[in-house]
């Protein structure tokens, strides 16, 4: 009952050891030997191969407890974070899998013992609902799920069928998927639901809204997708689940938002010290705090597994996440650097679970200062800029931040596009993306030009970016250097 996240997750991780699976260790965010994902984002993704019979393995059945980052790629939840009570950027998915071994009718039931039995997590049982696949194009209803969810005694009004948008998971693109089934949990018809107050209908388990928590996805592996969206059959139907550990944290400890669950406290309360204010999850600054915390666990176990800040790929996605917690810091009030020292707190939350983060706190620390001191120089001047700006359109009646403005605050104040958006958007603002693209392109164009005179300082600079090493030189000095090289 009040079982801490710490409890919960060897809970899981035992409960399906007892049921003959093996325990393997979270792999890396960063994902290995797969360039169509920017970052783990499920518990799966180490299991890819093994799935489509690429790779072999000494067991048929796994469970893990897996880092996971959702900031990118199909599944990105960076805007949710703050807003709603149950995305994070970064969160731990707990999962069991199936290696051509059992089905749908074991991954059902295993569930369902675990979460409803008294010995387990003994979650309330008139609380929860079942979905099951609704059937779309050639794949049609999942009369199988829907009689094993019933087998176990969910009513049938609580096994609702929802279509592929819920219910049939893809990790990306391409790559194994399938049709799935999940256990909603009901947090409350008093939760606001944006649908409610644009005067339509909750749309209840399959709404966005936080009154039904989306608690256990379990996959039923059939297919791969190729490049050509085609859906070839896997050689064994398998099993992959997912559950959130935040989540599930949240529905065990009586909580409605998985920012008052154990995992969080310590993290709430280091910011809480910093800014000396007091977390109020209702206040601008509630918000401000969550993000905090969120970014602050996603940089540690990024930078924790190498990922370095910088302007291209998976290091521009961590330093867009950093630049928005300090941005967030900023808002709170804090006018010395303080994310390091949040980062210290998530450590010390979670260094048992995942010891890389202890071994790594030097250097992850070292970054997060590193990374705040450069944005800090120049993020008071790009928010005046931005705010006479938006001072300037309003007294002309306007509501669009020109994109040669958001181009400027990228290219000279490291303002990432989605950060000014994000900014401007809190004062009911759009910004002009498509200029903002044109006027990238064109910068783009001008310093590729390889003509007389520039060739020279462009090699020049690949020889210094070489000897200085692409990370340190990109990430830290890119600002500066790039208008040099101009
Ligand atoms: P949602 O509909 O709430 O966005 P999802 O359907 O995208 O979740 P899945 O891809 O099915 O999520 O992932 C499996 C489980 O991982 C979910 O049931 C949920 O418990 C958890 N989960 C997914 N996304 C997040 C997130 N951004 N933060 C925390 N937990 C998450
Ligand atoms: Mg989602
Ligand atoms: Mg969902
Ligand atoms: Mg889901």
């Amino acid at each position: 009952k009040n079982a801490t996240a710490a409890q919960i997750r060897e809970a899981f991780l035992r409960f399906f050891e007892e049921r003959q699976h093996r325990r393997v260790k979270s792999s890396s965010l960063v994902p290995q030997n797969d360039p169509t994902l920017l970052f783990t984002n499920a518990g799966m993704n180490q299991f890819k191969d093994v799935f489509t019979g690429r790779e072999q393995r000494d067991y048929k059945r796994a469970t893990t407890s897996q880092k996971c980052v959702r900031a990118g790629g199909k599944h990105n939840d960076l805007e949710n974070v703050g807003f709603t009570a149950r995305h994070h950027t970064f969160f731990e998915m707990l999962g069991n899998f199936s290696f051509g071994d059992y089905f749908k009718q074991d991954a059902v039931a295993f569930a369902w013992e675990f979460v409803t039995s008294p010995q387990w997590l003994a979650i309330d049982e008139s609380r929860l609902a079942a979905t099951v696949f609704a059937g779309e194009g050639a794949i049609p209803w999942d009369a199988e799920a829907y009689g094993f969810w019933k087998a176990q005694g969910v009513p049938e009004e609580r096994i609702y069928k929802l279509g592929a948008k819920d219910n049939f998971w893809a990790m990306g693109e391409t790559g194994p998927c399938g049709p799935c089934s999940e256990l909603h949990y009901y947090q409350g018809g008093d939760i606001p639901c944006a649908e409610e107050a644009a005067g339509r209908e909750c749309q209840g388990v399959a709404c966005d809204c936080d009154r039904w928590l989306e608690i256990w996805n379990l996959v039923f592996m059939q297919f791969e997708r190729s490049q050509d969206g085609a859906l070839t059959p896997l050689p064994r139907p398998s099993i992959d689940t997912g559950a959130g550990l935040e989540r599930m944290a949240a529905v065990v400890q009586g909580k409605r938002s998985n920012y008052d669950t154990d995992l969080f406290q310590a993290i709430i309360r280091a910011i809480e010290g910093v800014s000396g204010k007091r977390y109020d999850a209702g206040s601008d600054d509630g918000v401000s705090m969550r993000v905090i915390a969120d970014h602050a666990r996603a940089t540690t176990f990024l930078v924790g597994d190498g990922v370095l800040p910088s302007n291209e790929g998976r290091g521009y996605v961590l330093r867009r996440i950093m630049r928005r917690a300090i941005r967030h810091g900023k808002r709170l009030g804090l006018e010395k650097p303080f994310l390091a020292r949040v980062c210290e707190a998530v450590i010390a939350e979670m260094g048992d679970a995942y010891p890389e983060t202890r071994e790594n706190q030097a250097f992850i620390l070292e970054v997060a200062k590193n990374e705040e001191e450069s944005f800090r120089r120049t993020l008071d001047k790009g928010l005046a800029i931005l705010e006479d700006e938006m001072r300037r359109l309003e007294a002309a009646g306007e509501k669009v931040v020109p994109g040669k403005v958001a181009f400027l605050l990228s290219d000279t104040f490291g303002f990432p596009m989605d950060l000014t958006r994000v900014i401007a958007g809190e004062r009911g603002f759009g910004v002009d993306e498509p200029g903002f693209d044109k006027h990238l392109a064109e910068q783009r164009a001008r310093s590729e030009w390889k003509g007389s005179g520039e060739e020279a300082v462009g090699d020049l600079y690949k020889a210094i970016a070489q000897e200085l090493g692409e990370t340190r030189f990109v990430g830290y000095e890119r600002t500066a250097t790039r208008a040099e090289v101009k």
